[in-house]
């Protein structure tokens, strides 16, 4: 590890123990604002995220579209459970969304028992989904009209980077806004990057996406090829992992998901056919010619119609070794 990184880590593990211990205490001391949090979305990834929200001591409500699962997260944690978006941001000076794509987040807006039921002006919307950029400008203007502010801010470091508090967090808005919010980001965040304007949060996300995907696929045909070729795959992955043709998925999915046949589900297959999709669709619209990208985009999505809903996204692998006729194992 390089020595900037250890000391940004020890630094943050101070602040973020500090954080959960005199947060409210400091508070109280100086008047600072407690910032009272909503979370909406106990998915895969939004659990671990809440979770460090309330042991980081914010007063959270939590809400869930299958109840159930927000019930079992209060049960744990003391949170209070939610009955709608509505109740959830009743008192909120921040709502965090978790949710699989943005229209499911526009689509918790209105209505008695949206967030624009409650909302207080001065609150702020931020939206941990991996999402849309075009959606997600849509959501802020809709918000700005009733004096709500909005960043877009999804994350990276999957769910066990959530259960340490070690995501990043990239940020798309007012740059004054997320510096309001980042105590409550600090709670999962571990690098908070503000990255431009509402969006760009957004957009960075599906291109980082879209680059595992390119990894994972490649590195598939790659190592099956290779095993046709009579060399071992974990023999090949020591030798590219100490070569240029690395990345996480060769030093880290590939040795610990696919040669141990694990394939845990912590990622769904949907989401990432949806970020590479998201992608291609951006670089569609500004114009920006995108072959590999567009193609990684007709994969992901063979691949999650071949595989289905609860699939992870490392199962694709299973596709590759089946037109293959090996196992990379
Ligand atoms: P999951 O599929 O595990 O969970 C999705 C969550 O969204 C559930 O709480 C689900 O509720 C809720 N939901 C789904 N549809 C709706 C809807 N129409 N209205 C309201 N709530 C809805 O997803 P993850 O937690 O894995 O992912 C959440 C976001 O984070 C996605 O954008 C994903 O791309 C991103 N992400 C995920 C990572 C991971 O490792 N898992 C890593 C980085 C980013 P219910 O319980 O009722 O189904």
């Amino acid at each position: 590890m390089a020595p900037g990184r250890r000391q940004y880590s020890f630094s943050h593990r101070i602040r973020s123990t500090l954080n959960s211990l005199f947060h409210p205490l400091l508070s109280a001391l100086y008047s600072l604002p407690v910032m009272n949090v909503a979370f909406l979305g106990l998915g895969a990834i939004g659990w671990p995220m809440a979770r460090r929200v309330a042991e980081a001591k914010f007063p959270l409500a939590v809400w869930n579209r299958t109840s159930s699962r927000a019930r079992e997260f209060a049960e744990a944690t003391r949170a209070r459970h939610a009955a709608s978006p509505a109740d959830a941001a009743r008192d909120a000076d921040v709502v965090i969304t978790c949710l699989p794509n943005s229209p499911e987040v526009m689509s918790l807006l209105d209505g008695d028992d949206g967030l624009l039921a409650t909302m207080r002006k001065g609150a702020t919307l931020v939206d941990c989904t991996s999402g849309e950029p075009a959606t997600s400008r849509r959501i802020a203007e809709r918000l700005g009209d009733h004096g709500v502010d909005f960043i877009d801010a999804p994350v990276s470091g999957g769910v066990s980077g959530a259960e340490k508090g070690a995501l990043t967090v990239m940020v798309g808005g007012d740059r004054a806004v997320l510096d309001r919010v980042r105590p409550v980001l600090e709670s999962f965040g571990q690098k908070i990057v503000h990255c431009g304007k509402v969006g760009a949060g957004d957009a960075l996300k599906a291109v980082n996406n879209a680059l595992l995907a390119v990894h994972v696929w490649s590195t598939a045909e790659g190592l099956a090829l290779l095993v046709k070729e009579g060399v071992a795959p974990a023999t090949a992955l020591d030798v590219i992992n100490a070569s240029s043709g690395r990345s996480n998925a060769s030093m880290n999915l590939f040795p610990e998901r696919v040669l141990t046949r694990a394939f845990p589900r912590t990622f769904r297959l949907a989401l990432l056919d949806k970020d590479v999709g998201i992608a291609a669709a951006v670089a569609s619209a500004d114009a920006v010619p995108a072959p590999l990208l567009q193609l990684t985009a007709a994969l992901w999505k063979l691949a999650h119609n071949s595989l289905g809903e609860a699939a992870d996204h490392v199962e694709t692998v299973k596709i590759i070794e089946q037109w293959a006729g090996v196992e990379i194992a």
